[in-house]
């Protein structure tokens, strides 16, 4: 089947052979008489498949076994509350803030720390930078740091994680990674806690993952609803309340088609991160070489997932968004609070799909250059 290239920041694409397999599975799954949606979630096949969904993604992931996968449900906007809820111990949090969810989860969190110090922001450069570590104004004390791993607006992308324990703190470091999970290697020696929602890189939207280390349960204030307290989620594997059943079996379906992924003698999440880069090189380089788009971001900080540009000369945007579907290349309009437009190019984007963006760009700058 030829479907067209889909660049939406999410919902986004999900490999064909994932959606043909649930397509195949949807009235019977594996000879049960039943579909996934139609299955409790406490019965043997279920269970079976949550099972694998999460060993798999422990192996793909490197996710070391001290630390706990919960499957939750409320997206990452959820998790902003979710967090200080469990981790702030009401007390002092750290933030650095380098775009629209950084800046999000912040204000949230004032709902429920004590205090929140804005240890470094990149406001200034209008988000198209990111502070270095080394200039982070760090609380004494904090109960937690968060960053932004990847923004997916701005189109930054932290490419080394902090050492927050280099830096003199004793912290743990919060990574929102919703919208670079899975394309890359993650150092949890660095971590404590990660989230994000599925519906970018890892299946349909409805399911978010949680990765937090064991030692940072059970701490979470009065006031958190049993259903989003860590230590319960993981007491309860997942299964506390009903989890997002379908979504956990097409993420497990996803984790399945990225073990199977191989570039050279690299496999799973090793081959998808040589195949980003690759593709973020390809579309980069094209931007850089052109008169007609412009990619604001610091070289170092430019994210391999969510490439916004824009159109040096923005009257032409509706014939270039036109035009771009005309050929099959979906959903590259900006976000509403920076314009311009915006590719991203998650697991699911093949090479091919960036060399037909950039050979559409080519054309388009040089039909009326
Ligand atoms: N964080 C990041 C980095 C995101 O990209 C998004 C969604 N685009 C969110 C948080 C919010 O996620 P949700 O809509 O699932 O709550």
């Amino acid at each position: 089947m030829n479907r067209p290239y889909n660049f939406s920041a999410g919902p986004a694409a999900i490999p064909a052979e994932v959606l043909q397999q649930a397509a195949s599975e949807m009235l019977d799954w594996h000879g049960s008489g039943m579909g996934v949606m139609e299955m409790s979630h406490r019965g043997k096949e279920f269970l079976s498949i949550y099972q694998q969904a999460e060993a798999d993604l422990r192996t793909l992931l490197a996710v070391p076994a001290n630390f706990k996968i919960l499957f939750m449900q409320g997206g990452g906007l959820a998790e902003n509350a979710i967090v200080p809820l469990n981790l702030s111990r009401a007390g002092t949090v750290d933030f650095v803030v380098t775009g629209s969810w950084s800046q999000k989860s912040q204000k949230e969190a004032r709902k429920y720390a004590s205090e929140v110090n804005i240890a470094a922001s990149s406001q200034d450069s209008d988000f198209t930078t990111l502070p270095a570590p080394a200039t982070w104004n760090l609380s004494r004390g904090a109960s937690y740091l968060h960053i932004c791993s990847n923004e997916t607006i701005n189109g930054t992308e932290f490419h080394e994680l902090p050492d927050l324990k280099a830096l003199g703190s004793d912290a743990p470091l919060v990574i929102d990674f919703s919208s670079h999970v899975a394309s890359r290697s993650v150092d949890w020696s660095r971590v404590g806690l990660a989230f994000g929602g599925a519906q970018k890189n890892l299946g349909p939207a409805g399911l978010t993952l949680v990765v937090v280390r064991e030692d940072l349960l059970g701490h979470a204030l009065p006031a958190c609803p049993s259903a989003f307290d860590y230590k319960t989620v993981a007491d309860n594997e997942s299964m506390y309340n009903t989890p997002p059943t379908w979504g956990i079996y097409v993420a497990g379906l996803t984790f399945q088609w990225l073990l199977r992924q191989r570039e050279g003698e690299l496999s799973g999440v090793a081959a998808m991160e040589q195949r980003n880069i690759a593709k973020a090189e390809l579309l980069y380089n094209a931007i850089d070489a052109s008169q007609l788009y412009v990619n604001k971001v610091a070289a170092n900080a430019r994210s391999r997932m969510n490439i916004p540009f824009f159109l040096r000369d923005e009257s032409r945007n509706e014939a270039f968004l036109a035009g771009a579907r005309e050929r099959g290349l979906l959903q590259l309009k900006g976000h509403k609070s920076v314009g311009g437009m915006r590719a991203s190019i998650y697991n699911a984007m093949p090479l091919a799909g960036v060399q037909a963006l950039v050979d559409y760009m080519r054309e388009f700058e040089q039909k009326r250059a």
